[in-house]
Formats: C-alpha cells, sequence, structure tokens
C-alpha cells in the first residue's frame, strides 16, 4: 500500500497562467471578473481528451477563470488531498489467489468530511477516481451541504466474482483504506456495480476492527443498518426533480415528452420510472450489453424483469440498438446514466434531446459541452442533476449520528427541497456570469469551497 500526494500540474493545459506570488499563495478572495472578459475561449485542440480527470480539471479552470481565481488558489483547490493506492489480495473460491488495486482519493475536506461512492469496474483507474472525487467536492458544494469530496474504487469485474469473492474483497479494500475513513473523517457510498451489501460489508468490516459499531461510517446502507428511508431512489428522484426545473423553464410538458436513458442501473433505471410515472414516454433503455427501443414507449415493468431473468435489457421487447446509437434518439430528454466520456465532440452534434440530464458523473467531455450549447440544448450537469444521492445518504449520515430516523415523506420534502433550491442558484449563476449550467455549477460549487478555503487560511 502507498500513500501518494501527487502534484496535478504537469496534467494541467497548455496555458497556464503565471506563477503565483507568495502573497497570492495565501489563497485570497476571488477578485470579480466581468463576465464578458471572463468567458472562455474554446482551446483548438488536436484530438479529443477523454481522460476524465483532464476533463474534470478543465471544466474546473473554466470555472476559476470566471471567479478570476489566481494561480496558487487554482493549485491549493484543484490538486486532491490525498490519494491511497492499495494492494486487495483475495483468497478465490478454488484456493487461488488474486491481487486487484484498489483506490481512495481525498479531494477536499475544506467544507467538511470528504464523501463519495465506491466503484467496482475493470476501467477504474487513478486518474478516474481523482476526477469523481473532485467532482464530488464541487456537488456537495453546489447543494451547499456540509462535506468535502472522495471517491474510491477496485480494478475489478464484479460480474466474475461469486458473492464471497465480492465480500472478501470488499472487506480487504475496506481494511486497507480503513486508515482514512470515520464518520467525521471520510464517508463512502455505493456506485457503480456496488450496493447497499457492498455498504454494510464496509460498515461491519470498519466496525469489527474498532469494536462497536459505527453506523455513520457509509451511507447507502440498508434500512435494518442505519440506512434511510429514501437512498435508493434519491439520486433519480433529484434527478427527475432537475429534469422538472429544466422542462419548466423550457415550457416542455412532461405528460407525453419522450426519453432515453442510457444505463439501467441504480440511478438510470431509477429515473426511467420516474419519469414514466410523469407520463413521459421512455423509449430506449440501455445496459452494458446494449439498448433496446420502441417508440411506441417501453414498458418498464418488462423490462425489469427481462433484466432480472436475462441479465439485460436487451432481452426485452423491443428493437435492439447500440449504446451509441441510443444517445441520438429523436427524443425530448436524454438521460446518460451509465459512465462518463460518452457525449463527445464526435456525436455531439448528432444529439437531439433539448435536454440531458446527467445522472451519470462526466458523460460530457469539455468539448462536447461546447457543441451542445452552441446549439442550445440545456445539459443539466452531473454536479446538480445527480446530486440527490449525495443529499440524502448527507441525511443518513445525520440520522445515524443522531440516532433518530426520519420517516420516508420527510426526506422527500428535504431533498426536493435541497435540489430545487440549488436549481435556482445554478441558473441564476448563469444568467449572472452568461453561461451554460454546469460553468454555473461550478461556479457556484467552487467559489463556495474558495470560501471556505479562504476564511480557513493556509496551515501552517
Ligand atoms: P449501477 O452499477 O447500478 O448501474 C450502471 C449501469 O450502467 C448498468 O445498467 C450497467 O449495465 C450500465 N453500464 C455499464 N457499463 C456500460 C457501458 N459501457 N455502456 C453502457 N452502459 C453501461 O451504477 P449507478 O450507481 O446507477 O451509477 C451510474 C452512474 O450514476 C455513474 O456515473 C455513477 O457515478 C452515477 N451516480 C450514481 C449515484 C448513486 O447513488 N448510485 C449517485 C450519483 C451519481
Amino acid at each position: 500500500m502507498s500513500e501518494k500526494s501527487e502534484s496535478a500540474k504537469e496534467k494541467r493545459m497548455p496555458s497556464k497562467p503565471k506563477p503565483a506570488s507568495p502573497a497570492a499563495r495565501a489563497v485570497p478572495g476571488p477578485k470579480p471578473v466581468a463576465p464578458d472578459r471572463a468567458a472562455p475561449k474554446p482551446k483548438p485542440v488536436a484530438e479529443e481528451n477523454l481522460n476524465p480527470y483532464e476533463f474534470a480539471l478543465l471544466q474546473f479552470e473554466r470555472a476559476a477563470d470566471h471567479l478570476g481565481l489566481d494561480t496558487g488558489v487554482r493549485e491549493v483547490l484543484s490538486t486532491p488531498k490525498r490519494q491511497l493506492i492499495a494492494s486487495v489480495p483475495v483468497k478465490m473460491d478454488d484456493g487461488s489467489i488474486s491481487v486487484f488495486h484498489g483506490y481512495r482519493v481525498q479531494h477536499s475536506i475544506a467544507r467538511g468530511p470528504s464523501k463519495g461512492g465506491i466503484r467496482y469496474h475493470p476501467d477504474v483507474t487513478l486518474d478516474e477516481v481523482k476526477a469523481l472525487a473532485m467532482w464530488m467536492t464541487w456537488k456537495c458544494a453546489v447543494v451547499n451541504i456540509p462535506f468535502g469530496g472522495a471517491k474510491g474504487g477496485i480494478t475489478v469485474d464484479p460480474k466474475k466474482l461469486s458473492l464471497g469473492e465480492n465480500e472478501r474483497m470488499t472487506r480487504r479494500y475496506t481494511s486497507e483504506i480503513s486508515i482514512l475513513l470515520g464518520h467525521d473523517r471520510d464517508i463512502p457510498a455505493p456506485d457503480v456495480y456496488t450496493n447497499p451489501q457492498t455498504m454494510a460489508w464496509m460498515m461491519d468490516t470498519f466496525s469489527m476492527t474498532k469494536g462497536y459499531s459505527t453506523l455513520g461510517v457509509v451511507t447507502g446502507k440498508p434500512l435494518a443498518v442505519g440506512g434511510s428511508a429514501g437512498r435508493n431512489d434519491a439520486t433519480a428522484e433529484g434527478c427527475f426533480v432537475a429534469i422538472e426545473e429544466a422542462a419548466r423553464r423550457l415550457s416542455l410538458p412532461l405528460n407525453g415528452a419522450t426519453a432515453a436513458v442510457q444505463g439501467f442501473g441504480n440511478a438510470g433505471a431509477a429515473v426511467a420510472r420516474f419519469l414514466d410515472e410523469a407520463g413521459v414516454r421512455v423509449v430506449a433503455v440501455s445496459d452494458s450489453k446494449g439498448a433496446v427501443y420502441d417508440k411506441r414507449g417501453l414498458a418498464l415493468d418488462a423490462v425489469s424483469a427481462a433484466k432480472e431473468k436475462k441479465g439485460s435489457v436487451t432481452a426485452a421487447r423491443g428493437e435492439r440498438i447500440t449504446n451509441d446509437e441510443i444517445l441520438e434518439l429523436p427524443v425530448d430528454i436524454l438521460v446518460p446514466a451509465a459512465l462518463e466520456g460518452v457525449i463527445t465532440r464526435k456525436n455531439a452534434a448528432r444529439i437531439k434531446a433539448q435536454i440531458v440530464a446527467e445522472a451519470a458523473n462526466g458523460p460530457t467531455t469539455p468539448d462536447a459541452d461546447d457543441i451542445l450549447r452552441a446549439k442550445g440544448t440545456i445539459v443539466i450537469p452531473d454536479i446538480l442533476a445527480n446530486a440527490g444521492g449525495v443529499t440524502v445518504s448527507y441525511f443518513e449520515w445525520v440520522q445515524d449520528l443522531y440516532s433518530f430516523f426520519w420517516e420516508p415523506d420527510v426526506v422527500r420534502t428535504h431533498l426536493e427541497r435541497t435540489i430545487r433550491r440549488a436549481y435556482d442558484e445554478v441558473d441564476g449563476m448563469a444568467r449572472r456570469y452568461n453561461t451554460d449550467l454546469r460553468t454555473a455549477a461550478l461556479i457556484l460549487g467552487v467559489g463556495r469551497v474558495e470560501e471556505a478555503t479562504r476564511i480557513r487560511g493556509l496551515f501552517p
């Protein structure tokens, strides 16, 4: 196991601002910059960069330009606080040993303990985890909850593990990263291919090494062990509320509108259900094996049953299309709810949806953002569209600390209020800075983290 704190400097864009003076490094406040002067100029790039960490940095720099942050502050805010890489040896069912690579990155603790999910996927890399951790920091600030950002993951295909192997891997990984964890330090949650059971194992492992139960060390737990009502659907519910806000501003009635959802998992399947309940015709959904399309609208119960029985939504009735084609369907609302980097410079011009609601983290590259903005597409950015999950994680953490649990309607009311308020604030920033919703959300989030950092000052 090794703990690194590598600088992100070398990986920045070519046009780096000049080095800051010692005074500037004392983390002063942002200098107000006139919106037109601050507007980022698109940079010609020979080939689109699909490294999520590099495009997270590019997004950050756009917001930092608007806020007029100097180089020193940019470095403080964009460099991950801690990065841990752990080897995770696991005894497999056949008696052999496999060693997996696990990561936990804490991007910031300026506004409170760091918070962020755990991903199990064959494509997990340190850079992906760093990007996701940074987005968590801005997301928590956008919805104004007292957390910093973190993320974790293991490079593994969990579909190839038995339940027992998955449990042993989870417990060993938890033990390896436990030096960072704690209800007042760093609090994981589920992400791609992890779920409430994973969180129960993590909480139990952490608690057993302490000798007492610490429910608040992870969120997204089952109800029986300190979970919150409404957490399973929280990401989707928040995403749906954000779609309602966008549709209202576009005067687009949801009843009768059409939608496509890429990624029929925790987030995507529930967004599809919320849309369906609001009268939206969900014409296509997908998973890692492909997509299913029926322009008359899919019967979502039948899609779920097909996924349950045959392992994929593609077994449901309808036309089989690809995960690329689903993005370009003629629909009003597109919900990317799988992985990052799927809407790129190559396909952005062909996206037909009026609203792109990013249930997934990082599905749109900065180049694609520029193309969509020029087309007038409303992109509800991930750090707003999927913030319902971490919002209810925060409620779960509060309930665990108080050992007092809320009724489902209380959770729902607070969640809805939080997302509507955040949407209003982001929309206000977009008008004030004459920019798109992503940059506006980043200006709001980065601005709040910058304020906390400045007020705290630099140690020592
Ligand atoms: P999940 O594992 O439940 O679902 C992921 C879905 O994506 C599955 O349907 C899977 O088949 C599909 N998928 C995997 N690889 C794919 C590929 N290459 N192409 C198309 N589809 C593919 O995960 P989740 O928790 O729903 O997370 C999905 C996204 O939402 C991620 O970006 C995650 O970071 C984000 N998110 C999740 C939460 C949450 O509370 N679960 C919160 C905020 C953001």
